[in-house]
């Protein structure tokens, strides 16, 4: 079969490799729509943001190796005997984040705090590739009223699940998203979901906000117009919002806000509140720790998402309570689109897109 390998950092190559064979408690797919994260597009150009060194070990040492992919929808062609709950025919999604199943958490009930598991994409092969052997208990089967593009943002949108989960909103807690890409977004309408009264998004592009009050947002800023922190102060009785989502920092080379959108969810937040990090950096930052003690602020970062969290993506979009299809921008044909959308995910701002690109493997 072909699947993409990584000979080194920026450089990819459509290769005939031998055709996964199924193991105990596994299944072999068929991906259909595929998108790379926007970690997975970074570290595909080597550059700097979370699992790096880990990658650039794994390129020294393995190379030629199949990473990356595990944002997608499949359709299952075989399953392990001893698997229950999928068959043949079914359309599945997956979390990419496992438990080792073997360490004192994951035998006592806690394996969402485990940390020693492997990650789709990274310690095993991803969906870049004609089919792929998966974990079962990875998995979750989609609604018939999910579209294989919408599946592939599953994945994603069950650690937005988790984030908002973290935040612990109460009724009416006003909130403020920094950052409406395809996560900003998310956690807006989970949010909205979970009970948020007020909601303030910003961004730095006009379609984004756009879509962010077609979405839900009661007002969606843009930072290059107003200055947001004075904004979001005046529509929240001067105090600042209960809530701050951070999911716009990253690398500026890539359009992310860099470091500055953390220390306005800093300014945006009432004493007391709670600020969500979502964003990854790829380097250490300096925050004033003082003037969070000061104010008693609490930076608090998601939670893993479990399988209850992927599941509960399956409600939210076949319900429609949480949409998909307007952040998806860009779908292209064929497996041979792959380093395409790895291009246009690792620059995001400049190509008009909020979702990742997608690629269409199978229909
Ligand atoms: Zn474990």
């Amino acid at each position: 079969m072909r699947a993409w390998r990584f000979y080194g950092f920026n450089d990819l190559r459509l290769d005939d490799v031998p055709e996964p064979q199924c193991k105990p408690g596994h299944v072999i797919v068929e991906p259909l729509h595929v998108q790379p994260s926007v970690t997975e597009a970074q570290l595909a150009f080597g550059i700097r943001t979370l699992a790096y060194e880990k990658i650039k070990r794994r390129l020294e040492t393995e190379a030629p190796v199949q990473l990356f992919g595990h944002e997608f929808s499949a359709r299952i062609i075989e399953v392990a005997p001893d698997v229950v709950g999928f068959a043949v025919g079914d359309r599945i999604a997956a979390r990419a984040k496992l438990p080792c199943q073997t360490c004192s958490l994951c035998l006592t009930e806690r394996s969402h705090l485990c940390r020693k598991g492997p990650i789709i994409g990274f310690q095993l092969p991803g969906c870049f590739s004609e089919r792929a052997i998966l974990p079962a208990i990875a998995l979750v089967k989609l609604d018939d009223r999910i579209s294989d593009s919408e599946g592939a943002c599953l994945q994603s949108l069950s650690d937005s699940v988790a984030s908002v989960e973290t935040a612990d909103l109460k009724i009416g807690n006003s909130v403020v998203v920094f950052g409406q890409g395809s996560m900003g977004l998310e956690c807006m309408q989970i949010a909205r979901l979970s009970g948020a009264g007020q909601i303030i998004t910003v961004d730095v592009r006009d379609e984004a906000c756009a879509v962010s009050r077609q979405l839900g947002a009661d007002h969606a800023l843009n930072a290059t117009q107003c200055n947001p922190v004075e904004v979001i102060k005046d529509l929240t009785d001067g105090n600042g919002a209960d809530v701050v989502f951070e999911c716009a920092g990253g690398s500026p080379k890539q359009g992310l806000a860099g470091e500055r959108t953390v220390s306005q969810a800093i300014d945006a937040v009432r004493s007391g509140g709670k600020i969500v990090g979502v964003s990854w950096f790829g380097q250490p930052l300096e925050i004033d720790i003082d003037l969070l003690r000061e104010r008693s602020l609490r930076y608090l970062f998601p939670d893993i998402s479990t399988r209850g969290h992927l599941e509960h993506t399956v409600h939210l979009v076949a319900s429609g309570r949480v949409k998909l299809k307007e952040t998806i921008t860009h779908v292209l044909e064929g497996l041979e689109s792959v380093p395409r959308a790895f291009e246009i995910t690792a620059a995001k701002g400049k190509f008009q897109a909020i979702n990742p690109a997608q690629v269409v493997v199978q229909r």
